[in-house]
């Protein structure tokens, strides 16, 4: 493993550093070849981040689908878990993607913490429903949301916060390490292999595998992650193929063209399944167990 001590200078185009400290975890990487930190439990200074985001005045966006069984299953959970440890002290709106809004919670929200409920069409099969968010937050980005917000995160629901997902999370694309496959052989992780997909990987290419449940960024960086994805999604479709992990597949595509600024630990999106590692610290993000029977159809 290797810690980043020769240059520790935010990325280019990146004007938020968050504190950090890359020598605190020298067991793990904490950096990639291309300068972005790795963000372990230990190399930034939360309170150095808070104040950092409090300076430039940030408006810090959420965004969850909560479609068809998903909303009554985990959407309550996740948003009392977010009022608890996402971005406290921060300017937060949460958008809620659905095609019920009038089911949504009631949720009691900090101060200076909005909820917006943004309506959508309940597509049939899941696959479909997980890969339309590519489309639909490009055009939410585009719109009010991308002049209200400066940073936004685009999360899965079947999740919870556990822990403190602050500021130091925030850069001009964040990608997150995927905690089923962070130490695996590059050859051997799950990308889309056929190649008359638009989300092929050859088996040289890859630098780390990416979880779509958490990824993050610029409204302008987001916009651009979104179209690629989108625009790939409707080429294989065109073509009668769907890559192997859907929407996950096409960000990883994307990832690997265009170098995320900055990679979450799989401290951020943590799966108890996985048993006890002695470099997960402090999980920020739990998957609630897979109950596919209850929530697919
Ligand atoms: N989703 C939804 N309704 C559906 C399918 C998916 O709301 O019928 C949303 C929800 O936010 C979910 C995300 O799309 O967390 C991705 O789907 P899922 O979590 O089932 O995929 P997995 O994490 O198992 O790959
Ligand atoms: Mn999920």
């Amino acid at each position: 493993m290797g810690i980043c001590p020769t240059d520790t200078r935010p990325l280019l185009g990146d004007n938020f550093t968050g504190g950090l400290r890359h020598w605190a975890r020298p067991e793990v990487l904490t950096c990639t070849s291309w300068r972005a930190p790795i963000i372990w439990d230990g190399i930034f200074d939360p309170h150095e981040a808070e104040q950092e985001a409090r300076r430039q005045n940030l408006t810090i966006g959420l965004t969850v689908f909560a479609v068809g069984r998903y909303l009554e299953k985990y959407l309550e959970h996740f948003l009392e878990s977010a009022e608890q440890h996402f971005m406290v002290g921060q300017s937060v709106v949460y958008y809620v993607f659905t095609d019920r809004p009038e089911a949504v919670p009631y949720i009691a929200l900090g101060q200076g913490r909005l909820l917006r409920v943004e309506p959508v069409l309940r597509e049939s099969r899941w696959q479909d429903v997980s890969m339309a968010r590519m489309h639909t937050l490009h055009e939410a980005l585009g719109g009010p949301l991308g002049q209200e917000a400066d940073y936004v995160f685009c999360l899965d629901v079947d999740q919870h916060f556990t822990g403190n997902f602050g500021p130091e999370a925030l850069s001009d694309l964040v990608a997150q390490l995927h905690a089923w496959h962070y130490r695996w052989p590059r050859w051997l992780l799950p990308y889309e292999r056929d190649k008359r997909s638009a989300a092929a990987l050859g088996l040289g290419e890859g630098d780390f595998y990416y979880h779509a449940a958490v990824f993050g960024g610029s409204v302008a960086a987001l916009r651009k992650l979104t179209a690629h994805c989108a625009l790939g999604q409707q080429r294989d479709r065109e073509r009668g193929i769907e890559a192997l992990w859907h929407d996950e597949s096409h960000l990883n595509k994307f990832f690997w063209l265009y170098k995320p600024t900055k990679l979450l630990s799989p401290e951020f999106c943590w799966d108890q399944k996985i048993g006890w590692k002695p470099e997960i610290h402090c999980p920020r993000l739990l998957w609630e167990p897979k109950e596919y029977a209850l929530v697919r159809n």
